[in-house]
């Protein structure tokens, strides 16, 4: 039954347009049930109608033709009670409804099932048999199961406007007028952007490969050829390079790849796919995919394992096709980036000036991807997973990176109207500007400090530029990702020193090295299979002390001679020993640098509260050290159990959770108790509703992204501090984030504070 599963899903998949898909569906269920009749029926939620969409068994006319009503017959049922039914005498149930038009009258049995996807109801799936008997139950198992599986890709067909366009073929349903089709994922980074689309790839994966539609494919044949030479240089050189230590029959090896890329080999049937419209990565995949099964499905097990050369070379086909893409990728002035997972790496390629938005299929609203964004004030919509890449590159896309939702398509009177809300944004934050000098103080003389998150190159003088009083959160990990081994002491040394010296005499606190979770050195791979509770922050440097040593060490001289105070914070404390074995190694470092004969001053040493077990112990962990800073994007991923990564579950990644706030507030207390300072450099510190709460709470130190400092202070500059304590009292006593979210903006709104709420959905 698995591999049955398994194969139609994977036919489905391959399909090369969205009928045929459908198609595979109802004939392969058939034959696998060996059953008379199957059919999909898809509904059109503008239309409020289920469409017949395929079928095999009835009467072919009606495919496309046919619509039923949302309540009508046993598919209507069906989608209302979004559960399967199973009937042995279908025509004897109340809600049976007789569809003459395509022979429905003398089949009694009938099973349906509904096809859900993010709890919404998407169509129903029906096999229909003459006798009359009950389906059994692992007929039925088998079709609930085949339908979650396919519900993903219909709800891409949903989302992409393919069901619309079934729809409109039929029923007299008149042809849809072209407008805007959105696609839903996460709000990454706020504002909204107007550009046009490059669509990047990772690096070589067959798989990842969209198919597309191209026009001029004399290129295509160029990149190929060129491809194809350079491959075969490679492959010559290497056997070159073997020839006197490798036997002749592992040798021979290489004559066979090079005879796979004879003209009249892979290469020629890849050119067949080209001339056919087929772009050049595209038509590689295809002729692979086809080679490939060929391959695996002989009985020789030697000619079986050449399956695995021809997926080989095609990879290595690939990494040149892409490598000579990319050279050629032009970036226009308002470049959207687009990817089924963008990376900090990807950002780093494309010229800033040229970047207006970023959208990724992958990834959620604290992937770090996100985080960079925010910090560089560009939109972003993290999770939009049913993005068509292969449809929107090079084509004029906006991004609402407030609600988290890509518009693809857009109108003339659209454009416009987003257009309007991309200049107040810009206007608003022009106006801000003139805060920079100005003290973050409450109408009732309420002081609180607002500091900066760093790490990225271009930090330093967006800080500055905005009145950043200090840095809250060095995220030192950044140099470390763009080597290839570990800085040494003198390198780190000296970034560490270019940044106190630009912020002097600003306090500037150094995370210590925070890798593992989501954030990998190519040079020190972890692997396991649950990073986020695995080898992370404080973990791996414990463990790899004269790593910890050499940059606190270079934190400690960096420091030489400045007034700036060093407070080195250290990530993923959950518990008192790490922190007592960490104090002594910085005891260590400062001690081994003193000797040397640097005068230095002996830091500060803090810990980030980011998991629960600290947020219980704060008020030990506040008695040993000399500072508390609450990671709360950590501490709301590990409160809820709610991967900060995965769209999915991002609806449950909520920053204001009842939860997460009484902790946040039990954590101020706790330090005050101690007499502590207490920040916070969690995403949430530079929300206007998280940073009036925090502040209430009595938050010493909001540290945030240079971007989002202005509009803070404007509404911080704005609120008098008992406001917002009858605010977080009655907060407090609430059941849900989103009963809090809107109260909040509420009381924003009514404060006069409307422009820092999003309002454009109404
Ligand atoms: C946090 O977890 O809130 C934090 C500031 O650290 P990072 O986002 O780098 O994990
Ligand atoms: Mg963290």
């Amino acid at each position: 039954m698995l591999n049955t599963l398994r194969r139609i899903v994977q036919d489905v998949t391959s399909a090369a347009s969205f009928q045929e898909a459908l198609d595979i569906i109802v004939h392969e269920v058939r034959e696998a049930l060996g059953i008379e009749v199957c059919s999909v029926y898809l509904l059109n939620s503008a239309r409020d109608r289920y469409l017949f969409v395929a079928n095999e068994g009835f009467n072919a006319d009606a495919i496309g033709t046919l619509s039923l009503g949302l309540h009508e017959g046993l598919v209507g049922l069906v989608g209302e009670r979004a559960e399967p039914i199973n009937l042995d005498d279908a025509t004897a149930h109340p809600r049976f409804h007789l569809i003459p038009e395509i022979g429905e009258e003398s089949f009694n049995s009938f099973l349906g099932v509904p096809v859900i996807h993010q709890r919404q109801v998407l169509g129903v799936l029906v096999v229909q048999q003459r006798d009359r008997r009950r389906f059994d139950e692992s007929e039925e198992a088998f079709l609930v199961t085949l339908s979650a599986q396919l519900a993903a890709i219909i709800a891409h067909a949903q989302a992409t406007g393919d069901i619309a366009r079934l729809t409109d073929k039929g029923a007299g349903l008149g042809a849809r007028d072209r407008e805007e089709v959105m696609f839903r994922g996460v709000a990454g980074a706020p504002g909204i952007s107007l550009g046009t689309a490059v669509v990047i790839h990772p690096a070589a994966s067959l798989e990842a490969v969209p198919e597309k539609v191209v026009e001029d494919t004399t290129v295509e044949l160029m990149v190929l050829d060129k491809a194809v030479n350079s491959v075969r240089n490679d492959i010559q050189r290497i056997s070159d390079q073997f020839a006197e230590s490798l036997p002749p029959e592992e040798l021979a090896l290489f004559d066979v790849y090079l005879h796979m890329l004879d003209d009249n080999a892979l290469p020629g049937d890849i050119r067949k796919h080209i001339r056919d419209g087929q772009w050049a990565q595209g038509a590689l995949k295809q002729v692979i995919r086809e080679h490939v099964r060929r391959f695996e499905a002989m009985e020789d097990s030697y000619l079986r394992e050449r399956g695995a050369d021809v997926k080989d070379l095609g990879l290595r086909l690939l990494a040149y096709l892409q490598d000579i893409r990319a050279k050629k990728t032009h970036f226009p002035d308002d470049t959207i980036l687009v990817g089924d997972e963008v990376t900090p790496g990807m950002l780093a390629n494309i010229p800033a000036d040229t970047l207006r938005g970023i959208v990724s299929v992958r990834g959620s609203v604290n992937s770090h991807v996100a985080i960079l964004a925010r910090a560089l004030g560009i939109p972003a919509v993290m999770g939009a997973v049913d993005l068509p890449l292969a449809n929107v590159d090079n084509r004029p896309l906006i991004v609402d990176g407030f609600y988290g939702e890509v518009f693809a398509n857009p109108s003339e009177q659209f454009i416009e109207q987003y257009q309007m809300l991309a200049n107040e944004e810009r206007e608003f934050a022009e106006e801000l500007e003139e805060l920079k000098e100005l003290p973050c103080v409450t109408k009732d003389g309420w002081r609180v400090r607002l500091w900066v998150n760093i790490g990225l190159p271009g930090d330093i003088s967006r800080s500055l530029d905005r009145g950043a009083e200090g840095v809250g959160l060095f995220r030192t990990e950044v140099p470390f990702m763009t080597r290839d081994r570990f800085p040494s002491e003198e390198e780190q040394r000296l970034i560490y020193r270019e940044h106190m010296e630009a912020f002097e005499p600003r306090q500037m606190t150094m995370r210590t090295l925070d890798i593992g979770g989501d954030k990998s050195l190519s040079y020190f791979p972890i692997n396991e299979d649950n990073p986020f509770l695995g080898w992370r922050g404080i973990r791996v440097t414990l463990d790899h002390p004269e790593i910890f040593m050499v940059q606190t060490r270079a934190m400690i001289k960096a420091n030489a001679g400045l007034q700036c105070l060093l407070r080195i914070m250290l990530p993923m404390i959950s518990n008192i020993t790490e922190v007592e074995e960490a104090k002594a190694l910085v005891q260590r470092a400062y001690e081994e640098v003193v000797e040397e004969g640097v005068d230095v001053k002996q830091p500060m040493v803090g810990v980030m509260i980011e998991v629960p077990a600290a947020v219980y112990q704060s008020r030990q962990l506040a008695k040993s050290v000399d500072f508390l800073a609450v990671g709360s994007n950590d501490l709301t991923q590990y409160m809820l159990a709610v991967d900060r990564n995965n769209p999915r579950v991002a609806s449950l990644y909520q920053e204001t959770h009842p939860a997460v706030l009484t902790a946040l507030r039990e954590v101020a207390r706790a330090a005050h108790a101690e007499r502590k300072p207490v920040g916070i450099c969690g995403e949430l510190a530079g929300t206007p509703v998280g940073a009036v709460l925090l502040m209430a709470m009595g938050y010493d130190v909001l540290s945030m992204n240079a971007t989002n400092l202005p509009k803070v202070k404007w509404v911080i500059r704005n609120i008098k501090r008992s406001d917002a304590r009858r605010m977080l009292a009655r907060v407090l006593k609430m059941d849900t984030a989103q009963e809090i979210q809107s109260y909040m903006h509420g009381q924003l709104i009514d404060a006069g504070l409307g422009r820092v709420v999003p309002s454009h959905h109404g």
